[in-house]
């Protein structure tokens, strides 16, 4: 395809590539329209618009922000906003705490849940101050004093989960709902999306994924929380969520966006470029986003 909408750059505490080295990649694949959507933050724009300039690509800065809805987790991107707002720009500290008690606290649930000890203060030393969970995840995973844990061995290379085996666990295990979730208290979507707009940016449902489909009422309300568009095509979804959000999108006049959202290496399986939307290369989609932008 010749955009993205939705990749991480190591500013991203799951992201693998620089931000230079994600446009070097984007560029050998012919993409031509690319958007940074690091998680919380957006420190790496500016090399990103420098890189992209070099090959003529059109960059768009973007962000992804974790917010809290109706009790979910829900990720919303921001494109076009402008990143010196205060807001952003401390955004990422206020986040990154809340994940690094989170991360604590889950890790304490593991230990009773999965009934193994383990050594929390090195896990919390080596996810640093970003509090990376995967990296805990992992480690935990390949510990060989875990080896006999039953629950581990899908995740384990061979194991029926292993193709993403950090976010396949996480979402096993730590999902609202599953036996070692914990809440986090962040923004509300609704405080997000204002604040989107007014940095001038327009708010897009990312991955709306498992906790919408079918969910019409909760679609529906957060869209009137000010939601401009939907990441209809993601790599989360299966074909028949693929096409559901787009209906969705068609039959209420949103916004239409699709994503990858590529990581590098936590997401080994998806790949820059691709997320299923095949029609025409994507041009009447890409040429709807830049109106919608304008
Ligand atoms: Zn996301
Ligand atoms: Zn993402």
């Amino acid at each position: 395809m010749d955009f993205d909408l939705h990749m991480h750059s190591n500013y991203s505490n799951d992201g693998e590539y620089t931000p230079t080295q994600l446009i070097q990649m984007a560029h050998a694949k012919g993409i031509k329209t690319v958007a940074l959507a690091d998680h919380n933050q957006m420190l790496g724009i500016d090399e990103m618009i420098n890189e992209g300039s070099k090959y003529g690509m059109q960059v768009i800065p973007a962000i992804e922000c974790d917010t809290k809805f109706e009790g979910f987790e829900v990720h919303v991107l921001a494109y076009g906003l402008d990143y010196n707002t205060e807001y952003f720009k401390s955004l990422n500290k206020k986040i990154s705490d809340l994940i690094y008690d989170s991360t604590k606290t889950r890790l304490e649930l593991f230990e009773t849940y999965f009934n193994i000890k383990l050594d929390v203060q090195r896990l919390m030393d080596m996810v640093g101050e970003k509090g990376k969970m995967i990296d805990a995840i992992l480690d935990i995973l390949n510990d060989p004093r875990y080896k006999d844990v039953e629950a581990f061995h899908p995740f384990l290379p061979g194991g029926e989960q292993s193709d993403s085996p950090t976010a396949n666990f996480y979402w096993k295990y730590c999902f609202k709902g599953a036996p070692c979730y914990v809440d986090v208290a962040f923004p509300s979507l609704e405080d997000t999306v204002k604040e989107i707009h007014k940095a001038g940016g327009i708010a897009v449902l990312a991955h709306p994924w498992k906790t919408f489909y079918q969910r019409e009422d909760l679609l529906e309300k957060a869209i009137s929380q000010g939601i401009d568009g939907i990441e209809a095509y993601s790599n989360y979804h299966n074909d028949e969520q693929n096409i559901y959000y787009e209906a969705y999108c068609d039959k209420h006049h949103l916004l239409m966006t699709c994503g990858s959202d590529f990581h590098g290496a936590t997401k080994p399986k998806i790949q820059l470029g691709e997320y299923g939307y095949k029609k025409n290369n994507g041009q009447a989609i890409l040429a709807a986003f830049n109106a919608y932008l304008k």
